[in-house]
């Protein structure tokens, strides 16, 4: 591939220039207009550029900035250590929950929110307390204006279509000003995944064919290139091609090398979530011990490598420390990567117990507050929990994130996605999980699905009368819609929601009403998934070096960039937040890099 018709002596000349400076032969894609070698008037010699712009990731981020440069009339390469067929990275397999605030779809389902209510809850959330924290915190500002003002109209305009029913996620259970969201914000893009990448891709194979583009899968970058304290190059190996199926483990096999220039490169290669032992040596001391045992939900080209790569290059890497992994992961049984888990997206029902049966306090309940729980839970001394529910809660509330455990949504197909609220049982892939999942028991009495738990997990921790004591307790709790019992109190709120009465919130019942059973157990294990932490950088994601300078030429998006400045979510996130950041980063590292060039 090329950038149009450069002229061939040029770029011959180019090359030798290059060879005679360097003693390495640098073959420049083409020469073209602007970019022939010379003598800058500092004295360096300067080789062709391959580009105005080099991304690293063909994910979501880079697929943003990417898009952005090619339509500023830029030549952009993007490189991916992975094949053609796992463009979009992670956001492909994501469940494509976005958080806007004040939305059309919000207001039609009679929800108040505004951008006010939204930093409220952002802040609350974020907990931002460190001198490192005043970019994360100007871009959290400017984040939360992006989700109340353009954002949904800029994606609307690309093709990108909303479920009707907003999603209520991470609902907190403190104070007004303590963590979560306040309000549903929860928006699910309309096809999932596959939804939220497909604009980027289209746009970005179009300018492909026009040649702004250029791709190059099987790219692995192993270092940037760094002259008179400006990044301008990427180096690295060329990987075998493969035709594994997106999201398996690729060969890292290398075929050959590479070398290209380019006056600005962004980081855009995704978080540490794939790399248990990155995850591990980064783990919070606040949270206890890390989990001996985790499973992965993200593929395991979510490998961390880059950051330390870009890190060797100066970047400031801030808030390592701050990670967000689920706590209801469970193993797929039909996996698609190593240690493949998928997180449950929970209804408020589900009572949950720690490894030795005893209930989890209040306000940690399903989808209150993830980190809470996960504290709580390493806290244990178990890296493990437990869900005890009935089939009409797991019918009504249990979602799987990832688009394909989402059939009708991510098919975007109405009748299919009607029937989620008509069905007699769950979801087909959540009975596919009851069925065959490692971490499902079912059984019709309370005594058998302790025996069955204790024996999962090879141990005796679980007393069946103590159960028993506090599923009954909770159950004289049902009668009166006013309680004492928080869970309850919550069903009762939530159920004054239409869309958590349509779709999410089961009908409150006796756990113990055979009515409503069989009674189910999942045990629960911890997930790994984002990294929040990342490069600092300015709202036009540069980023900043460790003498806190900005470093020319170097630029991070997406989950590298903590999704905006280094950790725009602070110690939490209020959920739909992650493929947002992407968006909103991606966006203005494209933007600022491509005005930078010009
Ligand atoms: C199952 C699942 C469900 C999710 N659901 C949601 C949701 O509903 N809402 C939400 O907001 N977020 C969600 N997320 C999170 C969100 O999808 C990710 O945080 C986001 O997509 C990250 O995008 P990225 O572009 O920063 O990184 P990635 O998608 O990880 O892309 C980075 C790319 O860089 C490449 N790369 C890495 N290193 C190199 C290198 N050295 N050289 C060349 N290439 C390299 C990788 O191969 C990869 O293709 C979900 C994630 C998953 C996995």
């Amino acid at each position: 591939m090329t950038w149009g018709k450069g002229p061939k002596l040029e770029q011959l000349a180019a090359t030798i220039w290059c060879f005679a400076a360097t003693g390495k032969v640098h073959l420049a894609l083409t020469a073209h207009n602007g970019a022939v070698l010379n003598r800058g008037g500092t004295g360096d010699i300067q080789m062709a550029d391959d580009a105005d712009v080099i991304v690293i990731g063909a994910g979501l981020a880079g697929l943003v900035a990417a898009t952005e440069i090619a339509d500023a009339g830029k030549r952009v390469i993007v490189l991916d250590q992975e094949g053609e067929q796992s463009i979009g990275g992670q956001a492909f397999w994501s469940f494509g929950g976005l958080f806007l605030v004040d939305s059309p779809e919000q207001r039609r389902l009679g929800i108040k929110d505004s951008v006010e209510l939204a930093l409220q809850d952002w802040m609350g959330t974020a907990g931002f307390d460190r001198d490192e924290d005043h970019w994360p915190r100007k871009w959290a500002e400017a984040y939360v204006a992006f989700a109340a003002g353009e954002k949904r109209d800029w994606l609307r305009a690309m093709g990108h279509r909303i479920f009707p029913v907003v999603g209520w996620a991470e609902r907190g259970g403190y104070d007004a000003m303590g963590h979560g969201n306040s309000v549903p914000r929860f928006h699910v893009t309309w096809g999932t995944g596959p939804g939220i990448v497909e604009p980027f891709e289209r746009r970005a194979r179009e300018a492909a064919k026009s040649g702004r583009l250029i791709f190059k899968f099987r790219h692995r970058v192993d270092a940037l290139s760094v002259s008179n304290g400006a990044v301008d190059g990427v180096s690295g190996a060329i990987l075998e091609t493969t035709s594994v199926e997106r999201g398996k483990s690729s060969s890292r096999n290398v075929v050959g090398d590479f070398t290209l220039r380019a006056p600005a490169v962004i980081v855009a290669s995704g978080g540490i979530g794939g790399n248990h032992d990155l995850v591990r040596q980064n783990w919070p001391k606040r949270l206890g011990e890390p989990p001996k045992f985790m499973i992965s939900g993200v593929p395991e080209h979510v490998d961390g490598r880059m950051i330390g790569i870009t890190e060797q290059a100066g970047g400031r890497l801030i808030n390592r420390d701050r990670m967000w992994h689920y706590v209801e992961g469970i193993q797929n049984w039909n996996p698609i990567w190593p240690r493949h888990g998928i997180r449950i997206l929970p209804g408020p029902s589900s009572m949950w117990f720690d490894a030795s049966g005893q209930r989890l306090p209040a306000p940690l309940f399903p989808g209150s507050d993830t980190l809470g729980q996960l504290h709580y839970i390493m806290g244990t001394g178990y890296d493990y929990s437990w869900f005890i529910l009935t089939q009409s809660i797991i019918k009504k509330e249990f979602a799987l994130s990832g688009s394909e455990q989402n059939p009708d949504l991510t098919g975007k197909s109405w009748r299919m996605t009607v029937k989620r609220a008509t069905n007699k049982g769950a979801p087909a892939p959540v009975e596919a999980f009851k069925q065959h999942g490692a971490d499902f028991i079912v059984r019709d009495n309370l005594a058998d699905l302790v025996v069955a738990m204790n024996k999962l997990t090879g141990n005796d921790l679980l007393q069946h009368d103590a159960i028993r004591t506090q599923i009954e307790a909770r159950d004289r709790e049902i009668t009166n819609p006013y309680v004492k019992d928080a869970q309850v109190m919550n069903l009762h709120n939530a159920r004054r929601y239409i869309g958590d009465r349509l779709i999410r919130t089961a009908k409150p019942h006796r756990i113990l009403d055979p009515a409503h059973g069989p009674l189910i157990a999942v045990k629960l294990n911890i997930l790994t998934r984002k990294t929040l932490g990342g490069f600092e950088t300015d709202l036009d994601s540069r980023v900043f070096g460790r003498d806190h300078q900005i470093i020319r030429g170097l630029y991070a998006a997406g989950e590298a960039a903590g999704f905006g400045g280094g950790g725009v979510h602070g110690y939490r996130s209020l959920e739909g937040t992650f493929l947002g950041g992407c968006l909103f980063s991606g966006r203005n590292a494209g933007r600022a890099a491509a005005k930078a060039v010009s």
